[in-house]
């Protein structure tokens, strides 16, 4: 199989990240006959430093021409944003390869390793039930794209921002998240505000329409002010979250707390034809970026869904993983997962995480080699 993939380190941490990943996805294509051809692009700030803007042409062709996009992170440090190199970066990015390339959700895994509980910010009781979420949040409905607006009426400001859901975006996010928890816990929360919105009233009725295909599946509903607190009180209850564009904004990023660090997570945005974006669900982390301490472990995760989701081969994702749930448990840390005085644990750089993820990758790729 030969598969092309666009590379698109963008800012930060970005740049330290993705060469490790791509050291893990060479492991595992190495070993497995597996072709990969990469094509590095510019983005974000790195990007508008070279050519002016922060998706040139050339980076939209290489990714035109490749079978999925291995994305870094975008943006500037807080207090630069005002600057041009910085000011749009995140809109003009991200949000335009997602328009562009009709991503329509995106899947945020969230789990919590028994080794980590004690990263996390909630009670270890809570924690202990055991956290397993995958957040599919649509993401090309609701107010994101719809018109914005600020007139001036009678002497008064007026914001708009209008909402809009059509049928067929709602059973495209839902009809993921059925597939999706097939091969989970076979469970799907439905989260809206159907109580007050006419957009949620529609996302109800049409995820339960798209339920009736699948009746291996669980649904509930949940309003979202309700999952805002379930899932600080008891986030064991959920298997997949299914969410629109804007309620998922900010669950996903309430879940993505959960582990303890953002460095830890990947997520996917899809198209229904399978072709995705991947990328750790953080920013650019300047507060640590150049210093060789960024965790890698979202950045390799994502090689993982893009193994996955865009290519098919469960195989070399299921073994990215356990690679990384084995150097976890192993007691490897980057700064951000480090808990001192855990005689346990071993504090590693960016590269030092990497290299236990690659080695473990050969060894169980050699190991069935022999018994095969
Ligand atoms: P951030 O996500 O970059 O960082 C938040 C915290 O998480 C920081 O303490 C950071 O050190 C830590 N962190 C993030 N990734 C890490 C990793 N791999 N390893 C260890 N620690 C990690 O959020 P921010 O500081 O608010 O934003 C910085 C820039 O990133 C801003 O310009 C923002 O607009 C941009 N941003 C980009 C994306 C994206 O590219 N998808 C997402 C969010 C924010």
């Amino acid at each position: 199989m030969n598969k092309h993939i666009a590379v698109l380190p963008g800012d930060g941490v970005g740049e330290e990240v993705v060469p490790q990943a791509l050291r893990v996805l060479e492991a595992v294509s190495e070993a497995t006959g597996l072709r990969i051809s990469l094509t590095k692009g510019y983005v974000g700030g790195a990007a508008y430093q070279k050519y002016g803007v922060h998706l040139p042409d050339e980076t939209v062709s290489i990714c035109q021409s490749s079978d999925a996009i291995l994305f870094g992170s975008v943006g500037g440090p807080v207090s630069e944003q005002h600057l041009p190199k910085w000011q749009g970066c995140e809109t003009n990015s991200i949000l335009a390869l997602r328009k562009l390339f009709k991503l329509n959700v995106n899947f945020r895994p969230v789990k919590v390793l028994p080794e980590l509980h004690s990263l996390s910010p909630l009670k270890s009781e809570v924690v202990s039930k055991g956290i397993d979420i995958l957040v599919l949040r649509e993401l090309l409905g609701d107010c994101y794209f719809g018109m914005h607006k600020t007139v001036t009426e009678n002497g008064v400001r007026i914001a708009r921002d209008v909402s809009e859901y059509t049928e067929e975006q709602v059973a495209s996010a839902a009809d993921a998240a059925f597939r999706a928890a097939r091969n989970r816990r076979k469970k799907v929360t439905s989260v809206h505000k159907a109580n007050v919105l006419d957009t949620s009233k529609l996302w109800r009725t049409v995820v339960r329409e798209v339920h009736t295909g699948f009746d291996d599946v669980e649904l509930e509903d949940m309003l979202v002010d309700n999952c805002a607190m379930q899932l600080v009180k008891n986030p064991s209850q959920f298997d997949v979250l299914l969410t629109t564009n804007m309620f998922g904004d900010i669950l996903s990023d309430a879940a993505a707390v959960l582990p303890g660090s953002l460095g830890l997570l990947a997520s996917a945005s899809l198209n229904p034809d399978g072709f995705g974006l991947f990328e750790p669900p953080g920013g650019s982390a300047q507060d640590i970026a150049g210093l060789g301490i960024a965790n890698p472990i979202g950045q390799i995760l994502s090689v993982a869904l893009m193994f996955r989701f865009s290519f098919k081969l469960e195989r070399e994702a299921l073994l990215i993983e356990s690679a990384v749930d084995e150097t976890l448990r192993a007691g490897y840390r980057t700064r951000d997962i480090y808990q001192k005085g855990n005689p346990d644990t071993s504090l590693v750089d960016c590269i030092g995480m990497a290299d236990q993820v690659v080695s473990r990758v050969k060894s169980q790729l050699a190991f069935t080699a022999a018994t095969c």
